[in-house]
């Protein structure tokens, strides 16, 4: 058995001595428990916050903790009722290939999902967070304008495509031409600009001539500075995440700024919301899952994944997803399905 650790805390961007390789003997599962064999494994952003101590949403991993991760496992050895072997699951078993567990938080996967390792993207917590996020925070309207960065990933992706499904002008951000290319060539979006260009904020006013109605906050930084003034009265802005902050040791230099963005929010009338997913609409995931398993069957929304072999690429491509380096969806394959 397979498994990588945290070896120690990053400081600024995390490198692969923060990571350990192990080996151990496969566990054996007792009494009501289950053996699991992890085929797919979710590499996503808020990890990073998991490797720091600092206070956050959830407890922090220890150190010679196996990395945290969703998983799509297959059940081995079953001895309990509710499962068989070979059944397909999806749990939290982390970076690791076999773990027992209780049953615990394992869920059989749902027949809409047509591909065992969609339940770690699209249809699962990221498709999850791009649904709730933007109709319950965004409240899309027909002809509003929806401007979302990271947008060839599984979140932000996904919000430009319902926010087009509910008739709104989408204005997508992403790292590169290629990029670019898809979001409006495969994905619909009405417009996508590349981050790296140096007119980014021009290119954007640009874009929105109507000003922006719904910011969707997945990087923060250079890009929620290019929002800020074009935001229009009464915007929303579900805050998701600020990926472009997750390795900064110390808040940027510069003159404070804090009392514009409050007075921009005061006038404006700005309704700006951060939500954890699971902590706030976990009871929603029923509903989700049949809308977005409907929609994904329809060829309604598009999904991409960035596949990678092998658990011990795990650390490489998880500092890469950091850095804009995936393109889709970031999942492990560890083993046959
Ligand atoms: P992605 O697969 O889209 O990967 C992250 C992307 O962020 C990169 O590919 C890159 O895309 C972009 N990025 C990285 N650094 C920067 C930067 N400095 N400036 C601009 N863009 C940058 O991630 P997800 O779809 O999984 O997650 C998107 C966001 O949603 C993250 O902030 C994540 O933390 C958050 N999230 C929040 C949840 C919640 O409950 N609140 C739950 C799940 C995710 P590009 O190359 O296009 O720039």
């Amino acid at each position: 058995n397979r498994r990588i650790v945290l070896a120690s805390r990053p400081y600024g961007a995390p490198t692969t001595n923060d990571f350990r390789l192990e080996q151990q003997p496969i566990p054996v599962a007792g009494a009501g428990e289950l053996l699991l064999r992890t085929v797919y494994l979710s590499l996503d952003p808020y990890v990073r916050g998991r490797m720091s101590d600092a206070p956050s949403y959830s407890p922090p991993m220890e150190i010679d903790d196996v990395i945290v991760g969703g998983t799509v496992s297959k059940v081995v050895q079953s001895n309990h009722p509710q499962f068989q072997a070979g059944d397909w699951v999806v749990g939290q078993a982390g970076w690791q290939d076999y773990v027992v567990t209780d049953g615990q938080g394992i869920i059989k996967l749902d027949s809409v999902i047509p591909h065992p390792s969609y339940a770690l993207g699209i249809l699962g917590m990221p498709g999850f967070t791009a649904y709730m996020g933007l109709l319950d925070i965004g409240q899309p309207k027909s002809g509003e304008t929806l401007v979302v960065a990271a947008a060839t990933g599984p979140v932000g992706g996904t919000v430009g495509q319902i926010a087009k499904l509910k008739g709104c002008r989408v204005i997508g951000i992403a790292g590169g031409a290629e990029k670019c290319r898809y979001a409006v060539e495969t994905l619909g979006f009405d417009v996508c600009l590349d981050h790296y260009q140096s007119d980014l904020a021009q290119q954007l006013a640009k874009a929105c001539p109507q000003g922006v109605d719904i910011y969707y906050e997945n990087v923060g930084g250079k890009v929620f500075d290019a929002v800020l003034p074009l935001l229009n009265p009464r915007a929303r802005i579900p805050v998701c995440g600020i990926i472009s902050q997750y390795n900064a040791t110390a808040l940027p230099d510069g003159p404070d700024r804090l009392s514009l963005l409050e007075s921009i929010i005061l006038k404006k009338r700005i309704r700006m919301q951060g939500f954890i997913i699971f902590n706030d609409y976990a009871h929603h995931f029923g509903e989700f899952i049949q809308q977005m398993g409907q929609w994904v069957a329809e060829g309604k929304i598009k999904y991409r994944e960035h596949l990678v072999q092998g658990l011990e690429n795990a650390p490489d491509a998880f500092i890469g997803r950091l850095k804009g380096e995936n393109f889709g969806k970031l999942v492990i394959q560890l083993g046959n399905e």
